[in-house]
């Protein structure tokens, strides 16, 4: 059966969760992606167990999403990590500090550990690696640095390019250095997932629906290969990207069956649940259709009622998540 998931935050009171329980049950899902950020971490964890306890209790599937965790993943939450680990951070090619791990850092690794162990403890069913990504300039809305600055030059990311490579690190994105940034997710990627999978719980990731030859973009046959991956998806992000649904979900989820059925993976899919235009939120139905269609077992949302809890809400929420039920009852059935 087609699994159907909504990402969930933006909540912390328990009787608040009791009666979102009944609703997401009501427009069909079947798994809750929890966001949970460095900020529970530090100040909510008891509620944080509590929440994946409900989940369970309420027969849904529970997936933990580090929510933009150390800087490293998608999401609307800063790093407490950061400011308390200055050497351990990313430094952009503009010689800036960025607000953003380096995962070569021992400091970043135990870190992410950490987070992993919570919430496992705490009774995640899935690890929800979303968007994994070295520092994003054109994500930062107060536009922190250039868009053309690159990470990593913290000095253990140009010692190991020198010995690598033999030169210094250069500052625009050569092969050389192409390679060496996607070792440097690779590597970090490869032993948390590796470290999920030996306790016994499942990995999904989402990587962006970008070319190969985009900045921000990871190489999705090599992230496959990762020992212990269960799902595999991308978010094509069709209003947000000013894309036509079908054309963009029908090309992502042609790449993304090329990389999973040779290797057995699950393929999952993102819809958009922000800023969908009124009067276009029929194209959700659309698009999780087409995903069904081209072989997505696990179709999630990102944010119940139109996401209205957050900026970039959609301008009809409720016609959105009435849209998304529907939806969801009919592809399960
Ligand atoms: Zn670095």
């Amino acid at each position: 059966m087609i699994q159907t998931g909504v990402s969930y935050f933006a909540n912390g009171w328990p009787h608040h969760l009791e009666r979102d329980l009944d609703d997401i049950r009501a427009h069909h899902c079947s798994y809750i992606v929890h966001c949970f950020s460095e900020n529970e971490m530090v100040f909510a964890r008891q509620r944080t167990a509590q929440f994946f306890r409900m989940t369970r209790d309420a027969g849904l599937g529970c997936w933990a999403n580090p929510w933009a965790v150390l800087g490293l993943f998608g999401g609307e939450q800063f790093s407490a990590f950061v400011p308390r680990n200055p050497e351990a951070c990313q430094v952009l090619s503009t010689g800036q500090r960025a607000p953003a791990a380096c995962p070569s850092a021992a400091e970043t690794r135990a870190a992410m550990k950490l987070w992993l162990a919570m919430a496992i403890d705490f009774g995640a069913d899935t690890i929800f690696w979303d968007e994994p990504h070295l520092y994003i300039p054109g994500w930062d809305d107060l536009g922190f640095a250039p868009d053309d600055a690159l990470a990593c030059f913290c000095p253990r990311c140009r010692d190991s390019f020198r010995v690598r490579f033999g030169q210094p690190m250069p500052k625009t994105l050569t092969p050389e250095l192409r390679l060496f940034r996607d070792n440097l997710m690779m590597d970090f990627l490869s032993e948390m997932i590796g470290y999920v999978h030996d306790r016994g719980v499942k990995n999904a990731i989402t990587l962006l629906p970008v070319d190969d030859t985009a900045r921000e973009s990871l190489p999705w046959n090599r992230v496959a290969d990762i020992r212990g991956l269960d799902i595999f998806g991308t978010d094509p992000y069709w209003y947000l990207h000013h894309r036509d649904c079908e054309t963009f979900v029908r090309e992502q989820m042609k790449k993304t069956m090329d990389v999973c059925q040779p290797r057995g993976l699950t393929a999952h899919f993102w819809a958009q649940g922000f800023g969908i235009p009124s009067g276009r939120e029929n194209e959700l139905e659309a698009g999780f259709s087409l995903a069904v269609e081209s072989g997505a077992q696990f179709i999630a949302i990102w944010g119940m009622h139109g996401n209205s809890a957050y900026e970039g809400a959609s301008d009809d929420p409720e016609k959105v998540w009435e849209v998304v039920g529907r939806t969801f009852r009919k592809l399960r059935n």
